[in-house]
Formats: C-alpha cells, sequence, structure tokens
C-alpha cells in the first residue's frame, strides 16, 4: 500500500508511514487507501502521516505532493527516530554538526 516504514520491527509497528489524501469533508484516508489510484479530486490535499498519530504539513494533490509528503515523512519523521541518540545526549536532530 505504498506504507514506509522504519525497517526496525520494534518501531515499524507504531511507526508506519504512509501518504494520506485529505477528502473534501476534512477526513484523512486511512492506511489502505492508494491515494494515488484514486480518481482524481478525489482529495484537496496529500499530507504525510503515521501511525503513531504524526502528521505532516499538507502538499498539493497530486505526483509531485505525493513525492514531497514521501520526503517529508522520512526526513521529518522517520529518519528523526530511526537514528539512536548517544546516551547521555539530549539533542535534537537539527542541532547535530552537517
Ligand atoms: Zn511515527
Amino acid at each position: 500500500m505504498g506504507a514506509i516504514d522504519t525497517g526496525t520491527d520494534d518501531l515499524s509497528a507504531t511507526h508506519r508511514g504512509y501518504v494520506a489524501g485529505r477528502y473534501r469533508d476534512g477526513a484523512l484516508s486511512d492506511t489502505w487507501t492508494d491515494v494515488t489510484r484514486c480518481a482524481e479530486r478525489t482529495f484537496i490535499a496529500y499530507l504525510a502521516r503515521c501511525g503513531c498519530g504524526w502528521l505532516g504539513e499538507p502538499h498539493p494533490a497530486d505526483p509531485d505532493g505525493y513525492h514531497t509528503c514521501q520526503r517529508d515523512l522520512i526526513r521529518n519523521h522517520l529518519s528523526s527516530i530511526a537514528t539512536p541518540r548517544p546516551a547521555g545526549t539530549d539533542r535534537s536532530p537539527d542541532d547535530m554538526p552537517r
């Protein structure tokens, strides 16, 4: 279904990311809906969404928006979870040297 997970068993149970579509009534599609196969204008926006409740920014409901959502999910959510932090540090990934 196009779901993206961290590849780590204990995390993927909670963190199952996917691209959700926002319907005209404001509801979001579930993880079983392949938004790329829905009729045009079914959705007003695409959003990256994760099973843990995390929700990304809305993007246009088109192929570019879909890919932006996938990047959004990996960069802004899954990558920060999948990267173990050294014990005793409290820094967010944004503070790490680039
Ligand atoms: Zn998550």
